[in-house]
């Protein structure tokens, strides 16, 4: 049986990692996947219905595939960014652009897309935040921590503000996954193998995640399968938080 039969799901970030994984997990249940990205030959090669360019932190972007790709049943606010440092190290500059990629972004997807789940009386939105949030601090990811915390809030504010309207709203919270963004900041400090084995160490079960294990979640929130679950945080970190 195919779990995500007739519904339509727009993803952003959707050309790697988490994103491209469920988006291709999502295609194979039978979705109708509307996949987006800013890295549009990476996005091509992601096997799914629909491509679409998307920047989110462009508000007449939004709009503008919203016009374009009209109602869907299920929205995965994927996209966001990694920004290290702790608080002394966060620019202004810093500060924006971590909240308008992680944060603002997730506000005005919502906007965009729960008047169309209101018509319809169904939805469901899936916001990605991380265990580096209000669930555990993290020294060197002071704007990071912040933004994840707050599409933490957003996800409970808007499942409480829309509980008797059929949409539900969750949040997935991962540990560390083996993206290429993950790669990148190994390899960045110089010493990857040092890097590699201190990611590796911070997870109880002795390994990094994968982004299908990431998308196995998704999908069970994405699906009617979940309809009795919202307002949560779903937390998928290989014991980190335990
Ligand atoms: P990734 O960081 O490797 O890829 C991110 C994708 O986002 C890229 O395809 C990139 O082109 C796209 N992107 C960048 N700027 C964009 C913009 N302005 N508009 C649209 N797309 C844009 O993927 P990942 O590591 O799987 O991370 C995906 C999400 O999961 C992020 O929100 C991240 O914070 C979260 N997360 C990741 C981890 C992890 O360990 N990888 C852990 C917890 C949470």
């Amino acid at each position: 049986m195919l779990r995500l039969k007739n519904k339509k799901v727009l993803i952003t970030a959707a050309a790697q990692g988490i994103g491209r994984a469920s988006a291709e997990l999502f295609h194979q249940q039978g979705a109708q996947v509307i996949a987006t990205d800013v890295n549009m030959p990476l996005l091509k090669t992601t096997q799914v219905a629909e491509h679409h360019y998307l920047d989110v932190t462009d508000l007449d972007n939004i709009h503008q595939l919203q016009a374009q790709i009209g109602n869907v049943d299920i929205l995965f606010n994927c996209a966001g960014v990694v920004q290290n440092g702790g608080i002394m190290d966060c620019s202004e500059d810093d500060w924006a652009a971590c909240l308008a990629l992680n944060v603002t972004s997730v506000y005005r997807l919502c906007q965009a897309f729960i008047p169309g789940m209101l018509a319809q009386k169904t939805g469901s939105i899936i916001n990605m935040a991380s265990v580096a949030s209000s669930i555990t601090g993290v020294g060197n990811r002071f704007s990071y921590g912040a933004s994840k915390a707050a599409v933490i809030g957003m996800t409970k504010a808007m499942a409480a503000e829309f509980v008797a309207n059929n949409i539900r709203v969750n949040a997935i919270c991962p540990g560390t996954i083996e993206s290429p963004s993950l790669e990148q900041r190994m390899a960045a400090n110089g010493d990857y193998e040092a890097s590699r084995k201190a990611f590796v160490q911070r997870q109880p079960m002795g390994r990094l995640g994968q982004p299908i294990e990431v998308a196995q979640l998704a999908l069970y929130l994405a699906s009617d399968e979940s309809s009795f679950t919202t307002g949560q945080v779903h937390v998928v970190d290989g014991g980190w938080t335990i």
